[in-house]
Parts: structure tokens; sequence; C-alpha cells
């Protein structure tokens, strides 16, 4: 099967999932869009309510940043794979928890190995952190420590960045984060 209709596959099941319980709330599973051929796949934390009422990912305002990040660096949406750690939206945006996140990390998993990408872009501790463990890292890390900095395993570089919602609250770090992105620039370039 090519990717494309395996990834199709893996959606179909995403869409009907009922593995926990926030496929109760949900309006729409966020699967995930963007280029399967590509080499950088970025992945977020869950949906929020925007994403929830349209079924994109990073729809919103945290949306608008990782957009206006991506310009920065010149790199197109269509060009690079989108998605989240959690496809249905928790309440209210509460942090994922570790059940949901085991759950629904076996989709993530499914659609990393049918990219099989060469740049992860991590958005957020919990996208990182899952991103370490499925690659066997067992120390967890802070995106506040390693923001910026290219962790290399099994030929897959994983770039870590905060998660564009904190420049909602601290736009002061636009700044640093548009510095990180130069990071994947000179990874791609
Ligand atoms: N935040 C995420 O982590 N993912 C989305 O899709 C939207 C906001």
């Amino acid at each position: 099967m090519g990717r494309l209709n395996l990834m199709r596959k893996i959606e179909r099941e995403a869409k009907m999932c009922k593995r926990c319980e926030l496929y109760k709330e949900r309006k729409y599973v966020v699967f995930g869009c963007g280029n399967l051929n590509t080499e950088v796949i970025f992945i977020g934390e869950a949906p929020g309510k925007n994403e929830d009422e349209v079924g994109i990912p990073f729809c919103g305002k945290a949306g608008k940043i990782l957009d206006n990040l991506l310009k920065s660096i010149s790199i197109k949406r269509e060009n690079i794979y989108i998605t989240s750690v959690l496809k249905c939206r928790p309440p209210k945006n509460r942090k994922p928890t570790k059940i949901e996140i085991e759950n629904c990390g076996v989709y993530l998993k499914k659609q990393i190995q049918i990219i099989n990408p060469k740049i992860i872009c991590c958005l957020g501790n919990i996208s990182l952190n899952f991103i370490l463990k499925n690659f066997s890292i067992k120390e967890k890390k802070q995106i506040s420590k390693v923001h910026g900095e290219v962790i290399e395993k099994n030929n897959v570089k994983i770039l870590p960045f905060f998660h564009p919602a904190y420049a909602i609250y601290n736009p002061k770090a636009i700044k640093i984060m548009e510095r990180d992105f130069k990071k994947l620039k000179e990874l791609i370039c």
C-alpha cells in the first residue's frame, strides 16, 4: 500500500476511535494534514477549540503564530506535515493525561512510520517527551532548557521548539522562537 492509502486507513481508524473518553465531546478528530512526502513533521500537543470546530491542526491563534514562524524561514505549510500527539480536544484545553497520550500515541507512531521524516519538530513538552520516549531516549527533557538544540537519534533529527501558544501570553518569546526556527532552516538548506 502507498503512503497516501496507508495514511487514509489510519485516519479512518482515528475518526472512529473510542479508546478514551475524549471522543464523547469532540466535534472533529483532528488527525493531521500536509505533505506525506516531506522530510519535516511538526507535532503539537492537542487540538484546541478552533481545531475541534474545523478539523485542521493549528488553525486558531497558536496556528497564526506557527504560520508566521514558518513564514520567517520561508517554509510553506503545504510542504510539511502537521499533527499533534492527541487528535481530540481535551475539555477546556486541559493537559493530556498519560493514558490519553498512550492511547492516542498509537496513531502518531503510525503517522511517523508512514512519513519517515528526517526532522521531527516538537512543539512543547508533551510532544518532545512523547518523541524522546518513542526514540528510546529514556531521560525526559524540558523545552525551556533544550529549545533550538538538535537531538539526533537513528539518523533522525529531533528539534524542540516552544509551543506557539506560549507566545500568546509571552509575546517577547517570539524572538527566541524565530531564532530556534532558523535552526530548522539551516538543517534543510
Ligand atoms: N495546539 C496543538 O498542540 N495542536 C493544535 O492542533 C492546535 C493547538
